[in-house]
């Protein structure tokens, strides 16, 4: 029989299976000679008491013979000859995964991408980080694969709702991903595996027949009596097809203007802004675990944290344990910082976005901003967003240096007289950040900060550094689309997809929203 059970067990006893079967006989009454192995269905860690434990739910087998578990792998066509093709635009979680979709249902996709493939890219993340280069076509937002794939690879999603996770997760392994993450309550990819699986997907999409063209920035559309008939791209060329999936995530401002200046609608989104915060991760691991050593057993901790401060939401956002900073601007002259870590999550730092609740009414009463004009209109979001990354290349002093500031000195308005070591690798350079951010966000993160550090014994210390600027944690814009259709509805055969067009925020989220407007496609044209 097989059957499914719940046990908790001390971290030193979660990975060792002979434990585990002797718990499982106990729990059963049977023999430990009648089980004969065991599935983990879910893992999840609880460290809420003084003593961390590992709950565990399982599938066991007891007198009958174990099965290993058989991944579930999609079957993908031929598409060479496909009747249809579908254009998309951006090849990011969305994008990929809108793709392999189409693939599935014998559809081909021709996918453009502005930026470089994955190994191309890895130089440009490496000019950026030495010599503060930014590339405006490959950097850690474009790129093959987008922002996730030189991204932390967290795979956990609260929008259960928009698809199927599973089936996410389920792709993820058929490309490689260690099958850990099918049951894990947070399960991680890590930077340093990633960019293997997005290769992986691209080669299965070559495979189908699909076509995958680098280097070939969108930067205009064709449109005909209301109908999307294709794209130009920036070198040149023009690609027409059936439809065109928009998948341009949130920094494609380039993309946002242009549907502006075509008078296709688009509507100013409120999202969120503020720093990365960065600690020792020994601290943290002491926090969350109440011990002064986190030991062999448990992964290094991690931590959400969220205050309403005057009714504006400040949380913790994209939290990487062991992991390092990381520039993500995607020009020269802007410094926007996020986080990742590799599969091991083995850097001795603990980072996070801190970042404040940011709606159209703040813009209004911004008076440092120099061009209130453009504080109206859908992209005033976008404005305000760029100022401010602006604001902190200023105050960063050149490069990509990033201006900091101890947390406790920021809460006591104080300039940092020495920075603390840091994971970012462009450097640091000691500001007051309360004449960086916005006068709201720097208050808002004070009151805030000081709440978390009574929720975390510890966590407000001197040893933490704030970096400005967390500034893409969604987008600024959302592009409209009819729900039933998906199409947006002042063109037709143009879907707008994925975080830029402000319809997922994450890895999974954008994955499940390429899926969702390719079913829809599979439906139309089969
Ligand atoms: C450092 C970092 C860490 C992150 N960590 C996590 C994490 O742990 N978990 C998580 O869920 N999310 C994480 N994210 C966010 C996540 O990567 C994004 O939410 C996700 O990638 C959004 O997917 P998308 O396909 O909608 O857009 P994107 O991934 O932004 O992809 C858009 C693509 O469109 C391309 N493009 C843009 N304009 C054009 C154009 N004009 N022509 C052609 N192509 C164009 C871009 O080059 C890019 O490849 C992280 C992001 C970063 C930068």
């Amino acid at each position: 029989m097989q059957t499914t059970i719940s046990i908790r067990l001390l971290p030193s006893e979660a990975g060792d299976t002979t434990a585990i079967l002797g718990y499982i006989a106990r729990l059963t009454g049977y023999k430990k000679s009648a089980v004969s192995g065991f599935h983990i269905l879910k893992s999840s860690i609880d460290a809420r008491g003084r003593q961390a434990y590992i709950n565990l739910t399982l599938l066991a087998f007891i007198n009958e013979p174990f099965h290993q578990r058989t991944p579930q792998r999609i079957a993908f066509k031929d598409v060479t000859h496909a009747a249809t093709t579908i254009i998309i635009v951006g090849a990011g979680p969305a994008g990929l995964f809108a793709a392999l979709r189409l693939c599935e249902s014998g559809i081909k996709p021709l996918i453009l991408e502005r930026g470089k493939d994955v190994k191309a890219r890895r130089r440009d993340l490496a000019a950026l980080n030495k010599k503060g280069i930014v590339h405006p076509d490959s950097n850690y937002c474009f790129g093959e694969g987008g922002a996730g794939t030189y991204s932390d690879g967290k795979l956990y999603t609260r929008s259960n709702k928009r698809g199927d996770i599973n089936r996410i997760l389920n792709l993820f392994v058929q490309f490689g991903a260690d099958e850990k993450i099918l049951y894990e309550a947070h399960p991680h990819i890590g930077t340093n595996k990633l960019p293997q699986i997005i290769t992986a997907m691209r080669e299965q999409i070559l495979q189908c027949g699909g076509i995958f063209l680098f280097e070939k920035k969108v930067s205009g559309f064709i449109v005909d009596d209301n109908q999307m008939k294709g794209v130009t791209t920036a070198d040149g060329h023009t690609f027409t097809g059936n439809a065109v999936i928009l998948a341009t995530g949130h920094s494609a401002r380039d993309i946002f203007q242009l549907l502006v200046n075509r008078k296709i609608q688009v509507e100013a989104k409120p999202f969120a802004l503020g720093v990365r915060i960065e600690h020792p991760q020994a601290l943290i691991d002491t926090i969350q675990y109440h011990t002064q050593q986190r030991g062999a057993y448990l992964p290094p901790a991690s931590y959400s944290l969220v205050q309403q401060v005057d009714d504006r939401g400040v949380f913790s956002f994209c939290m990487c344990p062991g992991g390092i900073i990381a520039p993500a601007a995607t020009s020269a002259g802007e410094i926007v910082v996020n986080g990742w870590s590799p599969s091991k999550r083995n850097n001795p730092f603990a980072n996070s976005g801190m970042v404040v609740a940011v709606s159209d009414k703040d813009l209004q009463g911004l008076e440092e901003y120099p061009d209130k004009k453009q504080l109206t209109g859908p992209l005033s979001m976008m404005h305000f967003q760029q100022w401010v990354e602006q604001r902190s290349h200023t105050a960063g002093g050149g490069g990509q240096v990033a201006p900091a500031q101890r947390l406790c000195d920021f809460t006591a308005d104080r300039v940092s007289a020495s920075l603390p070591a840091c994971s970012y690798i462009p450097g640091l350079n000691s500001v007051a950040l309360k004449d960086v951010l916005p006068g709201f966000v720097a208050e808002s993160l004070k009151q805030a900060l000081r709440e978390f550090g009574k929720k975390m014994k510890g966590y407000d210390t001197n040893e933490a550094v704030l970096v400005a600027t967390e500034s893409r944690t969604s987008s600024p814009v959302r592009i409209p689309r009819d729900p039933e259709t998906l199409q947006h509805p002042d063109v037709k055969n143009l879907y707008p997809c994925g975080e830029g067009a402000g319809y997922a925020g994450g890895i999974i989220s954008a994955a499940m929203d390429g899926e969702k407007i390719a079913d829809l496609l599979a439906v139309k044209y089969s």
